[in-house]
């Protein structure tokens, strides 16, 4: 019988413990096994990744590494620094791999690219194995027992989970790991031999290739931020397995914390601990299994004989799982078509004063994100959405939340709430895409389906439709942080101003803004704000925003266009 050499490709699932890609991967008895992650250029390239959450990635890389190593010395995560479409055929054929195996992975893009490197792998005679872990149930699985049907609400995903069978249980982490097979990358086969010439040049290729492919040193280590070009990141919220497994135990660890855990009772404004688990981060990347957590809080649950009555689903924490679960399984179904308005048949239309422009096709593009052009509709909403990225829109509250994003690149839920609504129908009309892709761009936990998914939510143009229920930039914050520390640690401009005034400065008689050392004035636009007691003046009247978006949200459901309607596709939704 042939020996097994086997190829185990790392990427949603940055972690040793429960994963069963991996455990089918061992389960071969490999005589060689080469743990390896692919530097993948359309992250590289196409997916907007701030400093923050590389240097998260590179964090989980080097614990996994290490990881790998302290089960076997002569191994690791080997880094790849190539295409996985270009790579993989080269690598079957050098290292004359019988298996390739990998976590299953539903975005979209992964789809369309695992589908290459299947491709490829079948012609090379390798054997591809494939296996979920990334959420509570299989997405597509999720999708069939909805009825084929994407899952649009909490509900849907109770009742066609359990159709699929209950969550599985975690698997432990190996204890050994076998030795990898050589590392050369010998191209050479690819070389015709008739042609000497031909041979030459792609000889010195093969080099460079090489060179390219294992690193500067040959070495295929885990890169640094400097090496890659970037500034230091500014997040103190560190990656990798050791630190999501201790995250994990901490929580699980206060029984009354996680029995009774009610999302919409933990405050946006505590910082210094946050009041959730902060374990998204953690989940994006792998390096903690969401079916691990989800059973670890079972287990608590199981015992748990607190005072006060454990929480359940929608608010609870398996609740969170859940939602989710949802986006996975809402993302599963309708594949590009959900990351946009266009074409998108559960996603409302809705005249954004900022927004898409409709473009007149009827076939979805093969990947939206980059092909969207924007039609600036009104320079007043693009201003306004550039003071509401980076934290000059005169609303404490709201500018406080934006720095902390931009800066340790995680919010509260309810913070990303309030910023979500603020930009949207609850103030600037602008278009839910434009912040989905700041939150690409900024969050250490960034999850295209959660971020598409609650973005559309917080916009009411899918999974919530309460679109007169509208966030005050005031009211919100200063129900959870009357004294307003929040604000007062990301916007340090108003750090000694009187707590009567700090959600509204503008608001506040001269006096005593001249003993606080703060100036209320410019646009914010021009970068005033960042003068040194410097803050700018809110950029509209909230109350009159509140009135002239409700009434253009009301319009906008009364005509009930959807993504896909033909009207929005060749223009004529303008005409209604
Ligand atoms: P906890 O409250 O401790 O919840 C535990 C876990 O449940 C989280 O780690 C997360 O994996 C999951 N979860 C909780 N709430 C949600 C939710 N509403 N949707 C999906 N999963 C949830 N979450 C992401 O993971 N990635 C994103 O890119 C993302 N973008 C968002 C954009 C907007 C506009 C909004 C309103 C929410 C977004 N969320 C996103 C959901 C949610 O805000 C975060 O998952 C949560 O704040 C993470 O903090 P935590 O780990 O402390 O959550």
């Amino acid at each position: 019988m042939a020996k097994t050499r086997v190829i185990y490709w790392f990427r949603t699932d940055l972690r040793l413990h429960d994963s069963p890609a991996l455990r089918a991967a061992l389960d071969l008895n490999a005589e060689a096994f080469w743990p390896i992650w692919t530097w993948d250029p359309h992250y590289v390239y196409k997916t907007r990744v701030g400093v923050n959450r590389w240097q998260f990635l590179i964090d989980c890389q080097n614990d996994l590494s290490k990881s790998i190593t302290r089960l076997n010395p002569n191994s690791k995560l080997f880094l790849m620094r190539e295409a996985p479409q270009t790579l993989f055929p080269k690598l079957f054929r050098a290292w004359k791999i019988t298996h390739l195996v990998f976590e299953k992975d539903t975005d979209p893009y992964a789809r369309a690219r695992d589908a290459v490197v299947m491709e490829a792998a079948k012609e090379a005679g390798v054997e591809v194995i494939v296996r979920y872990g990334r959420t509570l149930w299989d997405s597509d699985e999720l999708v069939k027992k909805n009825g084929n049907k994407p899952t649009m609400s909490i509900k849907q995903v109770e009742a066609a989970g359990p159709k699929i069978g209950p969550v599985p249980k975690p698997i432990p982490a190996p204890n050994s790991m076998p030795d990898p097979g050589e590392t050369t990358l010998n191209f050479e086969r690819e070389v015709p031999e008739q042609h000497p010439d031909l041979n030459e040049g792609c000889r010195e290729k093969k080099d460079k290739s090489y060179e390219k492919i294992a690193g500067p040193n040959g070495d295929f280590a885990v890169p640094t931020l400097a090496e890659l070009g970037f500034p230091p990141a500014t997040t103190p919220h560190r990656g990798g397995e050791s630190i999501a497994l201790c995250s994990l135990h901490k929580t699980t660890s206060n029984a009354t914390y996680t029995a009774t855990f009610q999302k919409p009772k933990t405050a946006p404004t505590a910082f210094s601990p946050q009041s959730t688990t902060l374990l998204s981060p953690h989940l994006h990347f792998g390096t903690l299994s969401v079916r691990q957590f989800y059973w670890d809080v079972q287990d608590v649950l199981s015992s748990y004989k607190g005072k006060e009555k454990a929480s359940t689903p929608p608010t609870s924490l398996i609740g969170q799982l859940l939602f989710r679960d949802m986006y996975f399984g809402a993302q599963a179904h309708l594949g590009h078509a959900f990351s946009s308005t266009l074409h998108n048949p559960k996603c409302r239309f809705i005249p954004w004063q900022l927004s898409n422009a409709p473009t007149p096709t009827t076939t979805p593009p093969s990947n939206p994100a980059s092909t969207s052009t924007y039609t600036i509709d009104s320079p007043q909403a693009e201003a306004w959405f550039q003071r509401w990225k980076y934290g000059r829109t005169g609303f404490p509250w709201i500018d406080a939340l934006m720095r902390q994003l931009r800066q340790e690149g995680w919010i509260h839920h309810l913070g990303r709430h309030a910023v979500a609504c603020f930009l949207t129908r609850g103030g600037c009309y602008v278009s839910w895409e434009r912040g989905a892709e700041v939150f690409e761009e900024w969050l250490i936990d960034h999850e295209e389906a959660c971020n598409i998914g609650n973005w559309q939510w917080l916009s009411c143009t899918a999974f919530f439709a309460q679109y007169y229920r509208i966030y005050s930039p005031v009211a919100f914050g200063k129900g959870w942080d009357q004294h307003g520390a929040f604000v007062r640690r990301y916007v340090p401009e108003l750090g000694t101003l009187d707590e009567k005034w700090i959600y509204e400065p503008w608001k506040a008689p001269e006096e005593e803004l001249r003993r606080a050392g703060v100036r209320i004035e410019g646009d914010g636009a021009s970068g005033s704000g960042e003068e040194e007691g410097v803050y700018p003046q809110p950029m509209f009247d909230f109350a009159e925003r509140r009135t002239i978006c409700l009434e253009k949200m009301k319009k906008a459901y009364a005509v009930g266009l959807y993504g896909d309607d033909h009207r929005v596709l060749d223009g004529s939704w303008k005409h209604l």
